[in-house]
């Protein structure tokens, strides 16, 4: 089975989807995390990535493309995956739909979770996640139950992403409403639309997903 969650920065679709992974034994593939790693490690793809992350802007799609055809002949896909952050262009989805048909595949699932962008630009620009085990959290919503240590691993180190500024997120909302969204047309013309509250807390949109995905 393969998902993709669809949504603006901020409107859950990475914590949705490393819970919903456990769940169905699929793969998350994020192709933020993906660029976050090419940018971290130097690589070409990191290096022409980088400027245009930070600005949020979007990352050329013939970029994207060749890295997430890759990522998807490796062995841990072929369970199925969940799409975060990928497709994020009307060219994008075409070049999936052409990955999947290849493989013989298809989207068995498109979710977009439902927000309202003003909670986007505070949500995003106060969350921050441990150094040491990825735990996320909140300066408002998720503290830790001590300040300063992780729940999860006791470390004391926690990071911000270099793109979650208020200026930067505003962006990054800008290019999903301007570019992002028609793919919203795109997949419900095709049928495999559905939607889900995402401003529900986390374990209600979780079980919101479940019965989406459990009951096709
Ligand atoms: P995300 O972690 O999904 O919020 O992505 C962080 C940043 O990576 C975005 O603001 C873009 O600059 C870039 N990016 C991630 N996925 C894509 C994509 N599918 N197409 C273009 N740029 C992307």
């Amino acid at each position: 089975m393969n998902l993709l969650l669809m949504g603006p920065p901020g409107a859950g679709k990475g914590t949705q989807s490393k819970r919903l992974e456990g769940v169905f034994g699929l793969v998350q593939l994020s192709t933020g995390d993906m660029l976050r790693a090419a940018v971290k490690s130097g690589s070409d793809l990191g290096r022409k990535a980088q400027a245009i992350m930070e600005r949020g802007d979007l990352v050329p799609d013939d970029l994207i493309i060749d890295m997430i055809s890759a990522r998807i002949e490796e062995p841990d896909c072929a369970n199925g995956f969940i799409l975060d952050g990928f497709p994020r262009t009307v060219p994008q989805a075409e070049a999936l739909a052409v990955m999947l048909a290849e493989k013989g595949g298809k989207l068995d699932h498109v979710i977009e979770l439902a927000v309202d962008d003003d909670a986007m630009v505070q949500r995003i620009t106060g969350r921050y996640t441990c150094a040491g085990c990825g735990q996320g959290y909140h300066d408002e919503f998720e503290k830790p139950a001590t300040e300063g240590v992780c729940d999860k691993c006791g470390g004391t180190e926690f990071t911000r992403r270099a793109d979650d500024t208020e200026d930067t997120v505003r962006n990054r909302l800008n290019a999903y409403h301007e570019q992002t969204a028609p793919i919203l047309a795109y997949y419900k013309e095709q049928g495999v639309l559905k939607d889900v509250d995402g401003m529900a807390d986390i374990d209600a949109v979780t079980d919101q997903l479940k019965g989406v995905i459990g009951g096709a």
